[in-house]
């Protein structure tokens, strides 16, 4: 099969390279508020992610505050002038962040494994060159199903792709939460030489201590950013609480890891 490039991700200039950080989930206002004004004003973060609506493995979990959280999130856009991205996994959730105004989405691992409910997500953006979706990996090692989500979003019309890549499940015996598998990241930046992809520590590994390595590690093989989970107060998080960082742990991180600047 020829495939065809996608159009490289343009992000605010002034960051260090293209960092997204937030919490899993948003909670609360205050949580949401305190978390991303210190992103903003300690770690230099310029786009701010939070989950509304959480694809939880288990029922009886914390689900998300769903559309409540959308005001808040516009707080951070109009008040702290960050870009803000939320998960979709159904029409609704399309047609709620898009009215709110919302302007950067992106497809959960479970998501991404389900060709009908990747193709109702594309329908609803449908034509489309001011929002930005971001599709993870699918849970399972499967190139061309992410190859496929990428797909059915560009044949509806979205303009503004990228790819996250976030680690595949598995039943052996692991270190990390999601083994990495770097060879099928590496295999979609050959297919797609442009594509823009994001690497997430945070799913990957499960655990806070392992945070920085990764983005070391993810810096060194040339992704093109990095998705951190980060919570002002990480051990009360009500989802992810043991792979989430303060903001200050992560400017620190991003320090260390003399992110370069971009050069315009
Ligand atoms: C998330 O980003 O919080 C999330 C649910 O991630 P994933 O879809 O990678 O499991
Ligand atoms: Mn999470």
């Amino acid at each position: 099969m020829q495939y065809r490039d996608f159009i490289p991700l343009v992000f605010p200039s002034e960051l260090h390279t293209f960092v997204i950080a937030g919490p899993c989930s948003a909670e609360s206002e205050e949580q949401v508020m305190t978390t991303a004004r210190s992103l903003r004003d300690e770690a230099g973060v310029r786009i701010f992610r939070a989950g509304l609506w959480k694809p939880r493995t288990l029922p009886g979990c914390f689900e998300g505050v769903g559309e409540a959280g959308l005001p808040w999130l516009m707080r951070v856009q109009d008040e702290l002038g960050m870009q803000v991205a939320t998960e979709v996994a159904t029409r609704e959730h399309v047609e709620l962040a898009l009215k709110a105004g919302i302007k950067m989405l992106w497809l959960g691992a479970r998501t991404t494994s389900n060709p009908f409910a990747v193709q109702e997500i594309a329908d609803t953006i449908g034509k489309n060159d001011a929002v930005t979706v971001l599709v993870k990996n699918p849970i399972s090692p499967d190139l061309d199903l992410w190859t496929g989500a990428l797909e059915r979003l560009r044949q509806s019309g979205v303009e503004r792709i990228g790819a996250v890549h976030r680690g595949f499940s598995t039943y052996a015996a692991k270190t990390f939460r999601n083994p990495p598998h770097w060879q099928i990241p590496f295999d979609l930046k050959r297919r797609f030489p442009s594509l823009t992809v994001l690497c997430d520590p945070s799913h990957i590994s499960g655990r806070r201590e392992w945070i920085e390595t990764l983005c070391r590690q993810a810096m060194e093989m040339n992704f093109d950013g990095l998705i951190v989970e980060s919570h002002c107060r990480p051990d009360e998080a009500l989802s992810d609480a043991a792979q989430q960082i303060t903001p200050q742990t992560l400017a620190t991180i991003l320090h260390r890891l003399s992110v370069p600047r971009r050069q315009l």
